[in-house]
């Protein structure tokens, strides 16, 4: 497993950079939060927890060509489409969403104080 970022949602707060342990996310001015390590990320959510954006994405990651491998490709073929997770995080609360490989949603909120137990 491993993130993807969403830099049309990031805000550049650097929250998310802040709180890996693996010191993985970059930062660049423009974009905001960047991720290019996902061969190293072991899918902690730790920077999903953070990110009041929703910008943050656990994808499935094919390391052999180190990239996310749900989306489909131009022709709208999908690939080894897999279920995807983001999180919304206020100030107490972290609302999941999981969206499955059939488009159904299952959101699940919990108290961020709580959230480590996810
Ligand atoms: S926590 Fe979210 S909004 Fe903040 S820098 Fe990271 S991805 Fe961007
Ligand atoms: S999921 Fe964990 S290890 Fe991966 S980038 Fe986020 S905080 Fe770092």
């Amino acid at each position: 497993m491993s993130i993807r970022i969403d830099n049309t949602k990031c805000i550049k707060c650097r929250a998310c950079l802040a709180i890996c342990p693996g010191d993985l996310i970059e930062f660049d001015e423009i974009l905001g939060a960047t991720m290019d390590k996902q061969q190293r990320c072991w899918g902690c959510t730790a920077c999903m927890k953070m990110c009041t954006k929703g910008a943050i994405e656990l994808v499935a990651t094919d390391y052999k060509v180190s990239s996310p491998i749900i989306e489909p490709d131009d022709n709208q073929t999908c690939h080894h489409r897999m279920s995807t997770m983001t999180t919304q995080a206020s100030d107490d609360k972290v609302t999941w969403t999981i969206t499955k490989t059939d488009g159904e949603k299952i959101i699940i909120e919990t108290l961020k104080s709580e959230s480590n137990q996810y």
